[in-house]
């Protein structure tokens, strides 16, 4: 949201000073603001999220498909703009670039957020991960992960490091006496 409001703050500033320095018109500079603060947005969002993010080939996919349809929408939004204010002239043709560009930053972070958001699979997936890297005891199961000996203090029995390994892998109880 931060992130939201400066950018449409930054394109105001940039159209307006843009707009009095250059000779461009008012499409003109809407096209160029874009294209220069779009890219920018385009990075960052990202990189705010990319680590809170749980990249499946599916949510790869679905957000290169949505960073086009953003774009196709917005081209859409600008031309039914254009031929409605040509047809009826209740709406300025002159404001649909100074709707569609901002409409195009706007719409693709929008929709990130509910193509990155952490569905209940990605609990699931998560907290798998995290009893993976957990080290239990192969005898009986008490959490070792926190100890500095290879002894557990549950059952009593020393193991390897590797038995431990081999255990977490396997998920298979190890039998072997207490030494
Ligand atoms: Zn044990």
């Amino acid at each position: 949201m931060i992130l939201l409001t400066a950018l449409v703050a930054a394109y105001m500033v940039l159209f307006n000073i843009l707009y009095m320095a250059t000779p461009w018109n008012e499409f003109q500079t809407h096209l160029f603001t874009g294209l220069v603060l779009h890219p920018a947005g385009l990075i960052l969002w990202p990189l705010i999220w990319v680590r809170a993010v749980r990249w499946t080939p599916l949510r790869t996919s679905l957000t290169l498909a949505w960073s086009a349809a953003s774009l196709l929408i917005s081209g859409a939004v600008f031309v039914a703009w254009v031929l409605l204010a040509a047809a009826t002239g209740w709406i300025e043709e002159d404001h649909a670039s100074a709707v569609c560009v901002p409409l195009a930053m706007i719409l693709w972070p929008l929709g990130t957020v509910f193509i990155w958001q952490d569905r209940h699979t990605d609990r699931a997936a998560r907290s798998r991960e995290a009893q993976r890297e957990s080290v239990t005891c192969p005898g009986c199961g008490y959490a070792l992960s926190d100890l500095r000996s290879t002894t557990c203090p549950e059952c009593g029995r020393t193991f390897t490091v590797r038995e431990l390994v081999v255990g977490r892998e396997s998920d298979e109880p190890i039998s072997r006496q207490a030494d």
